[in-house]
Parts: C-alpha cells; sequence; structure tokens
C-alpha cells in the first residue's frame, strides 16, 4: 500500500467512541519518547501526521488514520504510556484504555510495538505483548533510534531482544528502525501490507 496517501480521520477518547471496528486495523504502540510519532511521519513521509514530543499527561487520544482513501483501511496511533510524571490515575486510565482497545478491537491485524534500541523490553511493553498474545494477533518490532548506536551493537540488541522473544517467534518479528535516516521504512511497510492483505 501507499502509506503516504494516509490522512487523519479521526480521534476518540475510548474504544466506544472509535469508528467502526470494520475493515482492517494496524496499531502503534510505545513508551512516550520511544519515537513513535516519528515513525509514523517517516513511514507516511509526512512531517506532521503524528505529532511529535506531544506535551505527555494531557489527555490523550486514540488518533485513526485511513490509506490509500479508503476508511476500511486504518492506521492507529496509541497513545505513549509510561510517562513517569504522569499522575498514578491518570496512567491506570490510560492502561485500561489501551487493554480495552488491544484486548477488544476485532478489527486489528496486528501490532506495531515501538521500542528505543537502548531500552527495548520495557515492563510495559512486556505487558503489551502479553495482550497481543492473548489473543494470538502478531506484533512487529521496531528498535527505534538505531542511528545512536554504532552499527554493531545496533546488531547486537537486535539479536538480544530476538533471543529473548524466541518463545514467540511465531508472533514475533523484530528489525531496527531510524526515522532519522529512514532506515528501516521498506521493511515496515513490508510487514504492514502482509497484515492488511485479506
Ligand atoms: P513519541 O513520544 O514516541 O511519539 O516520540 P517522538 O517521535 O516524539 O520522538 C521522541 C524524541 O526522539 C524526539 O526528540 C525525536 O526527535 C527523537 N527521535 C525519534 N526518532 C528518532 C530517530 O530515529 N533517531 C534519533 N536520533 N532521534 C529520534
Amino acid at each position: 500500500l501507499n502509506y503516504p496517501t494516509a490522512r487523519f480521520l479521526i480521534s476518540a477518547p475510548t474504544l466506544a467512541l472509535c469508528p467502526e471496528d470494520t475493515g482492517a486495523e494496524i496499531a502503534f504502540a510505545g513508551r512516550s519518547n520511544a519515537g513513535k510519532s516519528s515513525a509514523i511521519n517517516a513511514l507516511t513521509q509526512q512531517n506532521s501526521l503524528a505529532r511529535t514530543s506531544r506535551t505527555p499527561g494531557r489527555t490523550q487520544l486514540i488518533n485513526f488514520f485511513t490509506v490509500a482513501n479508503d476508511s476500511a483501511l486504518r492506521l492507529v496511533d496509541l497513545p505513549g504510556y509510561g510517562y513517569a510524571k504522569v499522575p498514578e490515575a491518570v496512567k491506570l486510565e490510560w492502561q485500561h484504555h489501551l487493554s480495552e482497545y488491544l484486548r477488544e478491537r476485532y478489527s486489528l491485524r496486528g501490532l506495531v510495538l515501538l521500542m528505543d534500541v537502548r531500552h527495548p523490553l520495557t515492563e510495559f511493553d512486556q505487558m503489551m505483548l502479553g495482550f497481543a498474545d492473548q489473543r494470538n494477533m502478531p506484533v512487529h518490532i521496531l528498535l527505534t533510534k538505531a542511528d545512536k548506536l554504532k552499527n554493531g551493537a545496533a546488531k547486537n540488541a537486535l539479536q538480544q531482544v530476538r533471543s529473548r522473544l524466541r518463545e514467540w517467534e511465531d508472533l514475533v518479528s523484530v528489525q531496527l528502525f531510524s526515522s532519522l535516516k529512514r532506515d528501516g521504512v521498506d521493511t515496515l511497510s513490508r510487514r504492514l501490507d502482509q497484515w492488511f492483505a485479506p
């Protein structure tokens, strides 16, 4: 699919207010600051489709984008999680919305999980993997900001994450990604194409 055709569709604060649960959706999730907005912008070749470095802590929304002018093909930007300064009650509320979306959204075909290559597989990341596992949904992990490491170190990080996820290798794939260098965009596009394919 031609991801640069992506357009903003709607924002929803809860699962109940999301667009009709038909067609196919691919969601992007990650710790706040993992590089999710930058990755969506790199994929869609748009500088401000997903807002980078949102002020964390204010109400966050689930943002929907259409692909190829087809509202049955959607990319979904989930709220970033794990921002330390958010009050506990807000964190729990967001955890609830996220888990509800991930567990119950019928049209969800796959989850792109973003992790800073220098800090992969946090407790929250593992919780997301758990939700995906519960419903047998595939996950594609982007190890982001790969440009921050030397080549060898980045490859090492990739191998380590792969070996830690060996028990899930049927459902989980992992790649290095750099929005800054636009490295890994093609691999990501191919993965999304596979998931969107009927
Ligand atoms: P989000 O909170 O997950 O949406 O993260 P953002 O996309 O806003 O990125 C967080 C910070 O990391 C920003 O300062 C970005 O400029 C930076 N960043 C994102 N992607 C990359 C990357 O590929 N390389 C480098 N060096 N910095 C990045």
